[in-house]
């Protein structure tokens, strides 16, 4: 039985975050009512001529630059010819042979914690084409997302496994919404992956024929696609069948991809220079302005949170591919929170609340000022971590600020220690049972008492004292 092999690359069309589309002045995505947003380049009126936006070159032009591309000096616009309802002037202005950015690669984290690198063949960019909707017996168009500008980011065919090609995805998703290039938005298909599969025999040196499934627009589609794709494929071909070169669709109902058409080549789309729009020049001095206004990326990040700042590599991960949270997580550093305890509060705390509620972080109401304040109450002793959990909640939905519940409902952790004694005293004779189980050798009705005495409290009383104290009285008693 010989042993197979998958080798994949990754081509992702990501939204660029503009005003304006791509080659005209008509807005991007205003309208929720279809075909509203629509002006004669997009339409593909006669006579209509496109203009290129320079704020959508700036932002692919950042995403060479964050996945560490060269980026051409001068490159050129191509028309690829095909018909399409959706594409109402039968072509699409894309980029062929002179990619405005080539060469680069993308590093990423694997879920065991190892490091990978991808190398990324060209960044284009194009404009994207309208929608279609089938519905019953006919088929609407909405064009208000024709003209949209992309920018489509195409991996060299170096991954080998699901996981690693969503793990590359999802770094790459991260870093261009970093970096300002895109909204990523899944869900409204700003960010969407065409995987390339093919497989081979171990140690066989040309690569198998390749299948291209489109348009997945999540990252556990990406993987279920690839592994159904890669068993479909050694079954072929260990069964002595052949893979035929294709686009396939993914049926996420079924869990399966299903062919779509024999794939066309490049010479089907008679690709030629776009005569209505100039060369695509980058001077030097554009570039040195855009690299210098790059934020920091990932890489930095992760390297920052974790060397500086003390955080597990995990919890970077978590805040970079979340870069909302990530946002708010840097804010309550910069506002004096310690960051090993911001970064627990968020992951843990308030990412419990999120998840036990099902809201999203756009509709929590804990503001970074008040999870400082959160934080500080604790660190000056005034709320027990205990008492600030209990409120935390309340925080997050209601948005009230933790000095104002601390106020209104007479708040304040129990920090005397004479008192905390007395207490104690007081709990163990009403336990005096356990009290001698605890003294006969049973140690583990330890918790229990401290559980009494913070009862007893009524959850006030400083748990650090507590233990001290009831540690030294325990001991005392023993020896006695
Ligand atoms: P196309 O224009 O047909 O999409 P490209 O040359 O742009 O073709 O390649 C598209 C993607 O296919 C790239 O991401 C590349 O890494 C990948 N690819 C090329 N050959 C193979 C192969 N044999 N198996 C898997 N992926 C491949
Ligand atoms: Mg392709």
């Amino acid at each position: 039985m010989s042993l197979y092999e998958a080798t994949i690359g990754l081509e992702v069309h990501c939204q660029l975050l503009t005003k304006k589309k791509i080659f005209s002045n008509a807005p991007v995505a205003r309208s929720k009512e279809p075909n509203l947003d629509v002006d004669v380049v997009a339409a593909g009126m006669p006579g209509s001529l496109p203009v290129i936006n320079r704020r959508a070159i700036e932002l692919a032009i950042r995403a060479g630059l964050a996945c560490n591309c060269q980026i051409r000096p001068v490159s050129r616009f191509a028309r690829k010819n095909y018909f399409y309802p959706d594409l109402p002037k039968g072509y699409q202005i894309s980029q062929f042979d002179e990619p405005l950015c080539f060469d680069g690669f993308v590093e990423f984290r694997l879920p065991n914690g190892s490091f990978r690198r991808v190398g990324i063949e060209r960044i284009h960019v194009e404009e994207d084409a309208g929608k279609s909707s089938h519905l019953g017996g006919s088929t609407l168009v909405d064009l208000n997302r024709a003209g949209v500008g992309l920018a489509e980011i195409v991996t060299r065919p170096e991954m080998k496994t699901p996981p690693e090609a969503s793990a590359y995805l999802k770094s790459l998703h991260a870093t261009l919404i970093h970096a300002g290039v895109s909204d990523g938005n899944l869900e409204e298909g700003n960010f969407r992956c065409d995987v390339n599969i093919s497989v081979r025999q171990v140690g066989a040196k040309e690569f198998g024929t390749r299948v291209e499934v489109k348009n997945l627009n999540s990252f556990r589609f990406v993987e279920k696609a690839l592994e159904y794709e890669i068993a479909r494929q050694i079954g072929l071909v260990s069964g002595g069948g052949r893979v035929v070169r294709e686009t396939r669709g993914w049926d996420s109902a079924v869990g399966k991809t299903y062919s779509q058409r024999l794939k066309e080549e490049a010479d089907d789309y008679r690709y030629f220079p776009d005569p209505d729009l100039p060369p695509l020049r980058v001077s030097a001095e554009w570039l040195n302005k855009i690299r210098a206004s790059m934020p920091e990326l990932p890489d930095q990040i992760r390297k920052r949170f974790c060397d500086e700042w003390g955080l597990s590599p995990e919890e970077a991960e978590t805040f970079i591919q979340d870069p909302e949270l990530c946002a708010f997580f840097q804010h309550t550093v910069k506002l004096g929170a310690p960051a090993r305890m911001a970064s627990s509060w968020i992951l843990t705390e308030l990412g419990g609340v999120m998840g036990r509620t099902g809201i999203k972080f756009s509709q929590q109401k804990l503001s970074a000022e008040s999870l400082v304040e959160l934080i500080s109450l604790i660190e000056s002793g005034t709320l027990s971590g205990r008492m600030a959990k209990d409120l935390f909640s309340e925080l997050v939905l209601e948005g009230h600020r933790p000095r104002d519940l601390v106020e209104s409902r007479g708040l304040q952790q129990l920090n005397d220690t004479a008192a905390i004694q007395a207490i104690i005293e007081n709990t163990l004779k009403e336990n005096d049972s356990t009290l001698q189980e605890y003294l006969s050798g049973k140690e583990k009705v330890y918790g229990y008492l401290v559980g009494q005495i913070m009862k007893a409290s009524k959850g006030i009383a400083s748990p650090e004292i507590v233990n001290q104290a009831l540690k030294a009285i325990l001991s005392k008693k023993k020896g006695s």
